[in-house]
């Protein structure tokens, strides 16, 4: 995060527990309103019913009681009026200097828009509930002072009227006070790769404490939709890092949404089986698919080499040359190993050639490397002499770690990794084989997953089935969010945006996005703004 960006967030911080002060004081006073209003009711009833006998007395009392709250109601208006604009202004300052720069931040806008439907009608019934109770106390103790002296008319005319139209600038107050009545409970979901997390990151540090903190809030539950693997994957990177106690609100979608698991209060992980029943593969058909696989890997082999040689990039830049080699096969223990034997022979060829060879930490399917080219020898020359060694290491000594395999991941097969520029032509060939298969009666379906994977696994489940899954299994209704980076058109978040009530928030981008879906830019910063944002809404933030 930029030194810009940092002290913005502090100013944020500084002017969000200002606003939470004043709100807190704009709370006291409606407490001490309430409670005067209560003492002078019961006060004023309890004189009147001991003078039933004597109207004229009667009528005194109830009057001088109108008077008295009118003498509470006025000033405590008064200053939750103050309190109000201080806090708008407070507000403005904050979404027009502050959000605006900040990706994400500007979520109470989109919050808003959301939640406005729900806000508007507890806003209304509070407004008018007020408004009735002005006028018809004004209307009694105008009664009241008409039984005995007609020219006192005048005094709690005046006093209504001062109250009506103090009640009609309490508006912004009103607004929020609907607002946080209104936000009871949430369900998060999100994708994780480039959504929640970069493609290599693991959960940690400000984001996990985000996310502890609205799960503790107990109003949260959080679901997490992924396409990727969870066994070797997602679970250390998402779930893991989540303390046990909290993992109960949490729920996880992996591997194409072809497994779902819940947690039990202990955070002990448990697969749901009534979810899994409905995806299984039928009786034999995984069988009959892999070997379809197998034979269509032996006939690419064929007929595009380039599969199974992965792209090696370099870039040449101030005397360096900066060499990726990707994606690469790391699917199986032996091949990770595989992958750390490649890694050295890359290097020790390198450092024959190149002076300070360095590592770059990246992905697991990419090997990154730079190093510097010594004097007088020609870069260009290099790169060449480079790529070559690379390609020919791999297809002599590591052919395994460029070829993709067929993964049985229980209720999916995948095969991985492919390249992206050959990924959408060899689907078309397998789309052909596993829906052409009389025996399988079209009930696969074939599908993009990740960045380097094609999917198998029974046709319709996909993030959109997830999701349904998710609502049917609430007890009541909530509010749903749902945070993407791939709506476009082939992406695998976009059947989500057709999920009844849920409201898509796409972090990768706005174009060709499907109608209703919220877009921001900036990846996993813009979750975590959000997810802040949210959590500020949560703690009674709202403006
Ligand atoms: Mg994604």
């Amino acid at each position: 995060m930029s030194g810009d960006s940092t002290s913005r967030l502090e100013e944020y911080r500084t002017l969000r527990s200002e606003i939470l002060a004043k709100q807190g004081q704009r709370v006291q006073v409606l407490a001490f309103n309430v409670a005067a209003f209560g003492a002078i009711i019961v006060a004023t009833a309890q004189k009147a019913i001991t003078s039933l006998s004597n109207p004229t007395e009667g009528a005194l009392i109830v009057f001088s009681g109108s008077v008295g709250h009118f003498a509470v109601l006025v000033p405590s208006i008064y200053f939750t009026i103050r309190h109000s604009q201080q806090i708008s202004n407070i507000g403005t300052y904050i979404i027009d200097f502050i959000e605006s720069k900040d990706e994400g931040l500007n979520w109470h806008t989109h919050w808003r828009k959301i939640r406005a439907p729900r806000a508007r009608t507890a806003l209304a019934l509070i407004y008018a509930g007020l408004a009735t109770v002005n006028l018809a106390l004004s209307l009694l103790a105008l009664y009241c002072v008409g039984l005995l002296i007609p020219s006192y008319y005048v005094i709690p005319i005046i006093l209504g009227l001062i109250s009506l139209l103090l009640t009609s600038n309490l508006w912004p107050f009103f607004k929020s006070m609907a607002e946080m009545a209104s936000f009871l409970e949430l369900l998060l979901a999100s994708d994780v790769d480039n959504t929640l997390l970069a493609s290599h990151e693991f959960l940690g540090g400000e984001l996990l404490a985000l996310i502890c903190k609205l799960l503790e809030s107990g109003r949260i539950r959080l679901a997490i939709i992924t396409g990727n693997d969870y066994e070797k994957l997602q679970r250390q990177r998402v779930v893991e890092p989540v303390p046990e106690a909290l993992r109960k609100n949490l729920v996880v979608y992996s591997d194409g949404c072809t497994r779902k698991l819940t947690f039990t209060d202990k955070g002990e992980e448990v697969e749901s089986r009534d979810y899994h029943k409905q995806i299984a593969f039928e009786h034999g058909d995984k069988e009959i698919i892999k070997d379809l696989l197998a034979l269509q890997l032996k006939e690419w082999a064929r007929s595009y080499p380039d599969l199974h040689i992965p792209d090696v990039e370099s870039q040449l830049s101030n005397g360096t040359i900066q060499l990726a080699v990707g994606p690469l096969n790391v699917n199986q223990p032996e091949l990770e190993a595989q992958r750390d034997k490649f890694q050295e022979r890359i290097i020790q060829e390198l450092r024959q050639k190149c002076d300070k060879v360095q590592l770059v930490p990246s992905d697991k399917l990419w090997l990154r490397v730079h190093c510097k080219v010594r004097e007088g020898n020609s870069l260009s020359g290099l790169k060449g002499i480079i790529e070559t060694s690379v390609r020919e290491l791999l297809s002599a000594d590591f052919p395994d770690l460029s070829r993709p395999t067929i993964i049985d991941r229980g209720q999916q097969l995948a095969l991985k990794p492919v390249k992206a520029d050959l990924r959408e032509t060899l689907i078309g060939h397998i789309k052909d084989k596993v829906c052409g298969d009389r025996r399988l009666k079209g009930q696969y379906g074939v599908l993009v997953g990740g960045r380097t994977t094609i999917d198998i696994q029974k046709y319709g489940v996909d993030k959109a089935f997830a999701m349904k899954d998710l609502k049917d299994s609430l007890d009541h209704q909530e509010e749903i969010l749902y945070f993407g980076d791939s709506f476009g058109e082939q992406g695998n978040d976009r059947p989500v945006a057709d999920v009844e009530g849920v409201q898509c928030i796409s972090v990768g981008g706005g174009e060709n996005l499907p109608s209703g879906v919220i877009a921001l830019d900036g990846g996993p910063a813009a979750t975590k703004a959000c997810l802040r944002s949210i959590l500020w809404a949560l703690t009674g933030c709202s403006r």
